[in-house]
């Protein structure tokens, strides 16, 4: 099954790639980054893997995320069969396919380890993975290790400063989309990931607030002023999500069984009911699958001149061999074709999605 992130996307960027194949040409909409910004241990690393569907991130209440991880998603075929190749691949391993998904697990700690030490040091040094998969979309997502105060182990004294301005190198750039977590039984007024993603992102156009840790907050409190903006407004608005606890982890609870608990988790709190588009990870997902769609929506302009750009200059060095009387019907029907085959793929299928989200 398809990943959380991307699933209502992936038909949409498949038809145009199947459309820019009759050109001749790969090139397709490049769609945003996403990163992941936080203090520590606020649950980013879980919001990621609950997005791809697949556990692989080091976790943890300690400091396990202390290099910049890129994670680029591609798209692959299905086997012929029917059945799912899906595997890892990393930079700095060129040619060695991880099919088990534990090992890239403890090849991101060996990797992070050699780079930055064994003593919680940081390093802005990126790790890059690939993630072969049919259920996927071409996507890359970034982890980024969390904002901390206090040095501890092999930090430098300036240990915040530089993490800030690591993660500003990120998310400063125009198109990243920002998910800022904060745990609930923090205080929102004092989340680092505000703060951060507001520096980066003053009018809040690519900021999605997620609060997690819903299921661990103080007994009597609740998070619905929260995701209902109150507390702290946000353009884009808040998702709240419950992500395995540090003993799933231990007990190596699976991705899948994590959601029918957040599921259930929402289900029997009354205090949630009315807020189902603001709560859980599913939720999430779909907010960001909106968001790509909105984003694919606003290339499609520029796609569309480039599709005929590429048309007409092939007609051209059609034209420079003399080829242009017999073959000018030809190309010109071929160029009807293409651009009327677009038109009507993308107006059906984004209005179709769109249709969905309003009506949803
Ligand atoms: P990161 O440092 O921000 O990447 O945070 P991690 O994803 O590594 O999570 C830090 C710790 O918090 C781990 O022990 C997770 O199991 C735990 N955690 C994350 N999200 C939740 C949640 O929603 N509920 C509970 N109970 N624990 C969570
Ligand atoms: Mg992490």
């Amino acid at each position: 099954s398809a990943a959380p992130l991307g699933n209502s996307v992936i038909p949409i960027v498949n038809k145009l790639q199947d459309i820019f194949a009759q050109l001749g040409s790969q090139s397709t909409i490049e769609l945003p980054q996403v990163a992941v910004v936080g203090s520590q241990s606020s649950g980013k690393s879980s919001v990621l893997e609950a997005l791809v569907g697949r556990d692989f991130l080091p976790r943890g209440s300690d400091i396990c995320t202390r290099r910049p991880l890129v994670l680029q998603l591609l798209q692959t075929k299905r086997n012929p069969d029917g059945t799912d190749e899906e595997y890892g691949e990393f930079l700095h391993l060129p040619g060695k396919r991880f099919y088990d998904f534990s090992e890239i697990r403890r090849e991101i700690q060996a990797e992070t380890d050699r780079e930055a030490g064994g003593n919680k040091g940081v390093s802005d040094k990126q790790i890059r993975l690939k993630i072969f998969s049919p259920n996927v979309l071409d996507i890359t997502l970034v982890d980024l290790p969390g904002i901390t105060k206090v040095p501890v182990g092999d930090q430098p004294s300036d240990i915040e400063a530089r993490i800030r301005t690591m993660i500003m190198s990120y998310i400063k750039v125009s198109s990243c989309l920002i998910l800022a977590v904060t745990p609930a039984n923090s205080d929102l007024a004092n989340s680092d990931a505000l703060q951060i993603a507001g520096n980066a992102d003053p009018d809040g156009l690519r900021t999605i607030g997620v609060i997690t840790k819903l299921d661990i907050m103080d007994r009597g409190t609740d998070a619905r002023n929260l995701l209902l903006g109150k507390v702290i407004p946000l353009r884009l608005g808040y998702i709240g999500v419950v992500n395995r606890s540090q003993e799933d982890i231990i007990l190596n609870r699976s991705i899948k069984d994590a959601l029918v608990a957040e599921e259930k988790f929402f289900r029997s709190r009354p205090v949630y009911n009315g807020l189902a588009e603001r709560c859980g990870v599913p939720q999430l997902a779909k907010k960001l699958n909106q968001i790509l769609v909105q984003h694919i929506k606003q290339v499609l302009p520029g796609l569309k001149s480039r599709i005929s750009t590429a048309l007409v200059s092939v007609a051209k060095e059609h034209a420079s061999y003399g080829e242009i009387t017999e073959s000018k019907a030809g190309q010109g029907a071929l160029l009807l074709n293409i651009l009327s085959k677009f038109s009507e793929a993308f107006s059906s299928m984004v209005e179709g999605k769109n249709e969905e989200m309003s009506t949803s």
